[in-house]
């Protein structure tokens, strides 16, 4: 047994220290990047935040409002063949949209049912996603994507440690997903006692990422997935390179959301579930099988209407913590950076009343 004795952070743990600054509008402030992929080699320009491909969050209608902002939605996976084909029929941003698969041979299966079908140039991303990328199994699948799909942007996870982020960018993958156990709809950590703490997740795989480069291409990439609760920790992810930042929460709730609006005592709710939770597996598989747990939570969230108004609130939040470190891009954050091990982040003292 050993126990590592340094502390690893979470969101929470930090606040940024304010620096000089010469902007004069956060109007100014550009929140595009622009990246090469590694294996891809494909360039893509777009604000670099994705909903996560849950069923409550990765919808077609996510899609349509999110492409506007170039923002990425990872479509989930339960989307029959016959759905994708009407989406796609007249959704042409394929930049801005992700097809998500497992790693079961039914989902390979499903892939190439698409391909055979015609639809792989309508999206340019895929994501190979499972709760645990530890598994060999799942390695050899990022190799078998990688050759089925030469073309495709691959984001590939989750993991949260640098020498597994390494191993999936060298077996075919562009982005890695870093994050267990964080995310809000998770109960892994509660289940299993495993995970790390996001800040220092993305701290740690996004410097391995970076480090591995092709001069022809560009250099692997991270994206946080999971565990961004405030407008704030989208800059703190950003802070720590992570180079795209994936979340359900964010985009849970809202009109273009998926889940069930419920009504109760005459406020409007809206369901927000984990893949892995009971509500999940009974929706998608009829039942959650005798050997495995649900390790996923199901709550009811307030209703909060069109998404649209949230992006520009998020956008908004990115832009002030710009202009209070004085970067005029969203590129300069994690140049910019300095964090401060704090033990309080919020005044909370007037949470309970409205
Ligand atoms: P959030 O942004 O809500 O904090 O986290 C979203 C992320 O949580 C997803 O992108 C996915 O990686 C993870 N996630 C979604 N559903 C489940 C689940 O049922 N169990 C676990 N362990 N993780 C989940």
């Amino acid at each position: 047994m050993r126990i590592e004795n340094d502390v690893k952070l979470d969101f929470e743990d930090v606040l940024i220290r304010p620096k000089r600054s010469t902007l004069t509008s956060r109007k100014k402030v550009e929140l595009e990047r622009s990246f090469r992929f590694l294996h891809s080699g494909r360039s893509w320009t777009g604000i670099p935040i994705a909903a996560a491909n849950m069923d409550t969050t990765g919808t077609f209608e996510m899609a349509r409002a999110l492409s506007r902002h170039k923002m990425i939605t990872a479509l989930h996976k339960h989307y029959s063949v016959a759905d994708l084909e009407a989406f796609f029929s007249d959704f042409g941003k394929p930049d801005y949209v992700a097809y998500s698969l497992g790693i079961r041979d039914e989902d390979f299966e499903k892939l190439g049912a698409i391909l055979d079908a015609g639809l792989g140039d309508h999206f340019n991303f895929i994501v190979l996603d499972v709760p645990n990328a530890y598994l060999e199994r799942f390695i050899l699948n990022v190799k078998q994507l990688r050759k089925l799909c030469p073309k495709h942007t691959i984001i590939a996870g989750n993991c949260v440690t640098n020498e597994i982020t390494e191993e999936i960018l060298l077996r075919g993958a562009d982005i890695v997903k870093e994050g267990i156990g964080s995310g809000s709809a998770c109960t892994t950590r509660t289940m299993t006692g495993v995970g790390y703490p996001q800040l220092s997740t993305v701290i740690e795989c996004s410097d391995a990422a970076h480090g591995i480069s092709n001069p022809a291409t560009g250099v692997g990439l991270v994206m946080s997935d999971g565990g961004a609760v405030y407008p704030c920790d989208a800059a703190k992810a950003f802070f720590c390179v992570s180079d795209f930042l994936m979340s359900g929460q964010f985009f849970a709730g809202f009109e273009q959301s998926g889940g069930e609006l419920i009504e109760k005592d005459g406020l409007m709710y809206k369901q927000y579930y984990g893949m892995s939770s009971t509500a999940a597996m009974k929706k998608h598989y009829g039942s959650v099988a005798k050997h495995r747990a649900s390790e996923g939570r199901e709550v009811v969230l307030p209703y909060k209407g069109d998404v649209d108004d949230f992006v520009d609130e998020l956008l908004g939040s990115l832009r002030s913590t710009a202009t209070y470190i004085g970067a005029l891009k969203l590129k300069e954050f994690s140049k910019r950076t300095t964090f401060l091990r704090v033990n309080h982040q919020l005044n909370t003292s007037l949470e309970n009343y409205t």
